[in-house]
This record gives structure tokens, C-alpha cells and sequence, in this order.
């Protein structure tokens, strides 16, 4: 059996709060394992991010999944929005280090009285009661990590303070994803990596996406998305038909799901799960 699951963000406006409330309501039919929104920088947004979640577990059939981040937070305001999840009956938590707020990129200050790796966030959680909790995993290696020597043992030490399943970054070769897969089993950890799809419909936004993100995007998939510039309908059948292919794949390969990137938008997210529980069907009778 493998999971499918959708990611929401949360919207700065109004239009964006009707745009993500409708991309939900379109999804909620699917009956999807989970949906997951993410968590902002700093501020307003990370008070939409627990509004919102919570609004999923109490008005829709979905079972939310939280992210939460380290960044700018104490220990006793992260116990403190765990507690707030716990309340409103989310028990799932996916659980990020995060990045520094303003340049991703720029040196990692811990809060004072905060933490400073996803693994002690993760115990912290766990600590707190029972939650099912997910990490992110890195296809291409996190940015930060010297080497992939380092990068597997941190992650495996993440899972082992208790994840009971990973995400991936996006990425776009189904190879990085099986090399990571085999170099964490090679260390010894079975925790299941779930793979994110994101697809690839816009070229210069999803340029943007993988420079943040570090994924390295194929100069192919990209030249034909140029060619398409001026086609929308072309472009999103070209991104929607690279990543059916994409997750096809990782499932024949044992992925155990696919989580898709919706940017609150679910339409080509929607076409890529269609098209890849129909072929799956096609397989099985
Ligand atoms: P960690 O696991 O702490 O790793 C960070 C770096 O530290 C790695 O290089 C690791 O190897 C190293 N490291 C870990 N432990 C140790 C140790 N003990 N000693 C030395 N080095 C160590 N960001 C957001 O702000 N909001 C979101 O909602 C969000 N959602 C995400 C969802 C997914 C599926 C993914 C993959 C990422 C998401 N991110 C999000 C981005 C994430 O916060 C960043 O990629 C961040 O840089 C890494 O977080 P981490 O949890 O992997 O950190």
C-alpha cells in the first residue's frame, strides 16, 4: 500500500485563503493519507500556518500534518504550538530545523533558548506525547552538508530520535532519489522516504524553486517549458506529463508514496495523481 498526500502553504490574502480553501475542498474526495502545510519565516504567516491546520482538522475529512521549524522559536514557544496541535486534535507533525529568515543561505543562528538540528526538535515532540512525526530527507544532499558521509549519519540520527517516515526536497531525476535511498538503507535505517513531486509546469518559477531549494533542474525538461512560453496549456501538459512520469517510476521502484506540491493550486497535482492511480489500476487487472 503506498500513501499519496498533498502540500499546502499559507496564503498572505484573502483570494489566496478562497484559492487554498478550494484546492482543499477538490482534494478532500481523494481521501488522501494526509495533507501537510508548511511553516513561514516569521510572524503572521506562522499563525496562518497553526489557523489553518487546525481549520483542516476540525471542518474537513483530511488528517493534517504540520510543519513546524526551529527558527526564532524557544523551546517554550515550540512546547507551546506543539500544545496548541495537540489541542485541536493534530497529532502529526512534520518536523524541519528550518532555514535563517531573510538569506536562506546565511549562517544558522540558533534562538537562545532554542535548538539547533531538526533531531532535537524531533525529541522534543516526541517527548511531548503521542504524534506521528516526519523529517525531511535531501535527494541531492542538504546544501549544508560537507559531504554525504556526514549528511546520511545526520540523517539517519534524525530518524533514530524518532521520525517514523521522511519527505524529500523536491528534485527531478529519479536516480538521486534511489542513491539516497540505498546509501540510508546502507546505514542501517529503514525509515520510509517519501518522495515529493513537484511539477514542473512554470519554467521561471520552478527555476526559483530548485535554485532555493538546491535541485538541480534538467536542462531538457527546461529548454522544452522555454519553448512553451507562450503556451501555458503546453507548458503545464509538458510539467504534469514529466512529473506522472516521475512518480510512475518511483512507485515501480517501491517509493511508498508520492507527496505533491500543490502550490495551493491542486489542479496539475490533481492530473498527476489521476494519471497515476489510472495506469496503476491498468496494471493490477
Ligand atoms: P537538519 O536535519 O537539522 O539538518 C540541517 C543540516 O545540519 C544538515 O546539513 C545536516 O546534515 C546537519 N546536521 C544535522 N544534525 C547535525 C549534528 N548533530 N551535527 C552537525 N551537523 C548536523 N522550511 C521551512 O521553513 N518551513 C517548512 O514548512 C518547510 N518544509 C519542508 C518540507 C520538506 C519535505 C523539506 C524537504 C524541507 C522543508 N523545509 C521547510 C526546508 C528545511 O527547513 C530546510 O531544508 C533546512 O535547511 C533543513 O532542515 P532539516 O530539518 O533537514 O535540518
Amino acid at each position: 500500500m503506498t500513501t499519496h498526500s498533498f502540500e499546502f502553504f499559507p496564503p498572505k490574502t484573502e483570494a489566496g485563503k478562497q484559492t487554498l480553501w478550494d484546492a482543499i475542498r477538490r482534494v478532500e474526495p481523494l481521501a488522501p493519507d494526509f495533507v501537510s502545510v508548511t511553516y513561514g519565516a516569521g510572524g503572521s504567516s506562522r499563525d496562518r500556518t497553526v489557523e489553518i491546520t487546525k481549520r483542516i482538522a476540525t471542518e474537513t475529512t483530511l488528517r493534517p500534518v504540520a510543519h513546524l521549524t526551529a527558527v526564532g522559536h524557544s523551546v517554550a514557544e515550540l512546547r507551546h504550538i506543539i500544545g496548541q496541535y495537540a489541542d485541536a486534535g493534530v497529532r502529526d507533525v512534520l518536523v524541519l530545523r528550518g532555514d535563517p529568515p531573510g538569506d536562506p543561505r546565511g549562517a544558522w543562528t540558533p534562538h537562545p533558548q532554542g535548538l539547533t538540528y531538526a533531531y532535537e526538535l524531533v525529541e522534543l515532540v516526541r517527548s511531548l506525547g503521542e504524534f506521528t512525526v516526519g523529517v525531511a530527507a535531501f535527494p541531492e544532499r542538504h546544501p549544508r552538508s560537507a559531504d554525504w558521509e556526514s549528511d546520511i549519519e545526520h540523517f539517519v540520527a534524525k530518524c533514530r530520535a524518532g521520525a517514523d517516515y521522511a519527505i524529500t526536497q523536491m528534485f527531478f531525476d529519479v536516480e538521486d532519489y534511489l542513491r539516497l535511498r540505498d546509501r540510508v538503507a546502507a546505514a542501517g535505517c529503514d525509515t520510509p522516504i517519501i518522495p515529493e513531486i513537484m511539477p514542473a509546469t512554470d519554467v521561471r518559477q520552478i527555476r526559483r524553486f530548485a535554485q532555493l531549494s538546491n535541485a538541480a533542474f534538467p536542462e531538457d525538461l527546461a529548454h522544452r517549458l522555454e519553448a512553451a512560453r507562450d503556451s501555458p496549456g503546453v507548458g503545464h501538459a509538458i510539467g504534469v506529463a514529466h512529473a506522472t512520469a516521475m512518480a510512475e517510476r518511483l512507485l515501480a521502484e517501491g517509493a511508498p508514496g508520492l507527496h505533491y506540491i500543490t502550490l495551493n493550486r491542486s489542479t496539475a497535482a490533481l492530473e498527476i495523481h489521476r494519471a497515476v492511480q489510472s495506469s496503476r489500476s491498468l496494471h493490477v487487472s
